[in-house]
């Protein structure tokens, strides 16, 4: 398969779809998608649909991610923590963006695909930690933005006192049938945006 190209419609698409950073699109169309789903799901890699990974879990949509790194506003600089690592795609968009992205999984195995994958592809600026990060990362904290990419029930109180004053955070927030994109904002404010469904966070901040 052309991967290239598909990239290419896939960045299109988002840009139809409404995403206007050019610096999100520009990290998307850099991404090898299709390095990150199961080999079974390599041809539909690149469609605007979540696919299955191990252990239950999920890569989210192209869009849902475009939309969640543009609503982090992610400076070269930055430091960022991912919360839920996944198949390490989300990491790797970061990754292109900030200057170094800590990601968590609670799951091993995938923590440990995960941290192989992205070194093989020369993501030197991204470290995978296996553990529950529903309370975030203390040791690596503060972070100028952080990322929950698993439904919660809140922003856990944990998670804020370990962002940057200036800082911001984006998780889905709601019950573990639906949840909405929330920003919170250094002044504690918080905007609403789109609804989402994602996997649930478990943990001690996360869904029982
Ligand atoms: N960002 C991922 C990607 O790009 O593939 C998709 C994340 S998937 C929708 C949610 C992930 O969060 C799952 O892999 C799940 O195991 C993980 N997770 C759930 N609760 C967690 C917790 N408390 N700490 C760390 N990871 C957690």
């Amino acid at each position: 398969m052309d991967f290239e190209s598909e990239r290419t419609q896939m960045v299109r698409d988002l840009r139809r779809m409404g995403i206007k950073d050019e610096r999100v699109l520009a990290a998307m169309a850099k991404v090898p998608r299709e390095r990150f789903v199961r080999d079974e799901d390599v041809d539909v890699a690149y469609g605007d649909h979540a696919l299955g990974i191990p252990e239950g879990q999920t890569i989210s949509q192209p869009y849902v991610v475009a939309r969640m790194t543009e609503l982090l506003q992610v400076e070269p600089a930055h430091h960022v923590l991912e919360v839920g690592t996944g198949s390490g795609y989300q990491a790797a968009v970061l990754a292109e963006l900030a200057h170094d992205v800590v990601t968590v999984e609670r799951h091993v195995p995938l923590a440990d695909r995960a941290s192989a994958l992205l070194a093989e592809l020369g993501y030197e600026n991204v470290k995978v930690i296996a553990g529950d990060a529903s309370i975030g990362y203390p040791p690596d904290a503060p972070y100028d933005r952080i990322l929950v990419t698993a439904a919660s029930p809140g922003i856990a109180p944990e998670l804020v006192r370990q962002c940057a004053p200036d800082g911001r955070i984006v998780a889905p927030v709601g019950d573990q049938e639906m949840q909405h994109l929330v920003v919170r904002y250094p002044d504690g404010r918080e905007s609403r945006h789109g609804a989402v469904k994602f996997v649930p966070l478990r943990g001690r901040a996360g869904f029982l």
